[in-house]
């Protein structure tokens, strides 16, 4: 799979991204894991709609499970341009792979590291920065997605447990194998009630086992991400020790602001997996196949396709690598350019991979020239972790609260 050993843009440096020589050398890591282990099993999975357990276990031995969390705890110490780095290239071979990547290692694990208390990272991080233990993370609800704070599971203190109740949908890694197993662990936010009678968000870690939780349905059928597993959880007066309140009660707003910055940066770094893995596709083919007695190349619509993907790509490029060398892990900052980073790269990804397919003809709509799963995984960029309409929304409202960002 020689395009993926070449740098399409020729242009990446030190300088231009901020990158050091352990950005390098991760990126190639992980671009040799993706290129020899990821890739030759990819279509097959995402035909099989199943998830690769056994090969994602090995992301903990190249020490990418843990790739933000501080290295006594079994992590690799490494910052956010890092965490991009490794989602752009696991994502430009199999984007429903990466997903279940970024649902472990962002979304509960990096958390836990940001937010713990010294004994629960002690207790949890080693076994999931291992890749022993597979984690997940819930906020979404059958009947509550964008709007968050309408969620109604509930946690409920009595007689020194925490009862929780509700249900969480559509939920990465909800299931970990064929049979139904749940995750190990899984990041839970809940309401919970202050002395004042007031609903504030709290955080649980729930463990695989505890009584009361449970699988509901794994969902199939999905359009993409289909080597991805995603599945609907179940609280039915589920029994939660006090310590695994994780954060102090009431407090966890904050946390799930910060990490969704993260959670969006990466998703955006997906992006350009998909983008420049379409754009390695078509240049190629367009460069090889003839009509009219021409390579497609010098043809002046499919030019356009080319250029504007390329032009397309790299501002996306530029965006991301600039938020991600920003943004502090453990105090977040970079709002509305987390909303910023996914709301451009998301739909780039999808328009890129749509004109690959178009450059292909009709090879370009079968599976084995890979564009047209590209395709399928990059609309949910427009769906998970906030849609594009709720990023629209946030920046609208920061830039109308704070005008001298423009300035
Ligand atoms: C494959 C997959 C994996 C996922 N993984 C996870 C996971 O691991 N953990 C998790 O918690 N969640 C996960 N999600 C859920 C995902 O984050 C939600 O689907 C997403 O936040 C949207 O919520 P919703 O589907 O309920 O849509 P809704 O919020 O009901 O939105 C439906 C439509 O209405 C629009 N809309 C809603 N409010 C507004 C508004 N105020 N202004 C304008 N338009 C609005 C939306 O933009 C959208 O177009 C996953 C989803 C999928 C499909």
């Amino acid at each position: 799979m020689g395009d993926l050993t070449s740098n399409l843009s020729g242009t990446e440096s030190f300088e231009l991204f901020n990158l050091n020589q352990e950005h390098i050398l991760l990126r190639k890591l992980v671009r040799d894991f993706a290129e020899n282990e990821l890739d030759p099993q990819a279509l097959e999975y995402d035909r099989k709609e199943q998830f690769n357990l056994k090969l994602f276990r090995q992301l903990g031995d190249l020490g990418l499970l843990g790739i933000t969390v501080p290295e006594g705890y079994g992590g690799s110490g490494l910052d956010a341009l890092a965490a991009v780095i490794a989602h752009e290239e696991l994502s430009a071979v199999d984007p429903g792979f990466c997903l279940s990547y970024l649902a472990h290692s962002m979304l509960c694990v990096n958390n836990l590291a940001q937010n713990g208390s010294e004994a629960q990272k002690k207790h949890w991080l080693p076994k999931l920065c291992s890749g022993e233990w597979i984690g997940a993370m819930a906020i979404s609800e059958p009947h509550v997605g964008t709007d968050v704070m309408g969620m109604q599971t509930t946690a409920l203190f009595k007689n020194n447990i925490y009862l929780i109740n509700g249900r969480k949908m559509w939920i990465t890694n909800g299931v970990i194998d064929e049979s139904g197993t749940s995750a190990d662990c899984v990041w839970v936010y809940a309401k919970t009630l202050n002395n004042l009678g007031e609903t504030e968000i709290s955080t649980f870690m729930i463990e695989k086992g505890m009584k009361g939780f449970s699988v509901g349905q794994k969902i199939k059928d999905k359009t993409g991400m289909r080597s991805s597993n995603t599945a609907e959880l179940v609280f039915q007066d589920c029994e939660v020790p006090g310590s695994h309140l994780v954060g102090k009660l009431g407090d966890s707003l904050l946390h799930m602001m910060r990490n969704l910055e993260l959670e969006r940066l990466t998703l955006a770094a997906m992006g350009l997996g998909i983008a420049r893995r379409s754009l390695q596709i078509m240049n190629r083919y367009a460069n090889e196949r003839e009509a009219f007695g021409h390579s497609l190349n010098q043809f002046g619509q499919i030019q356009s396709y080319i250029a504007n993907s390329y032009a397309e790509y790299m501002a996306a490029k530029s965006y991301v690598y600039q938020t991600a060398s920003r943004l502090n892990l453990e105090k977040g900052g970079q709002r509305i350019d987390s909303d910023g980073v996914k709301l451009i790269a998301a739909t780039m990804a999808k328009n890129v991979a749509d004109r690959a397919i178009q450059v292909l003809g009709g090879y370009g709509y079968v599976g084995e020239y890979v564009v047209e799963r590209l395709w399928r995984d990059a609309k949910l960029l427009e769906i998970g972790g906030g849609t594009i309409e709720a990023h629209q929304k946030n920046i609208t409202r920061d830039l109308s609260k704070n005008p001298q960002i423009l300035n």
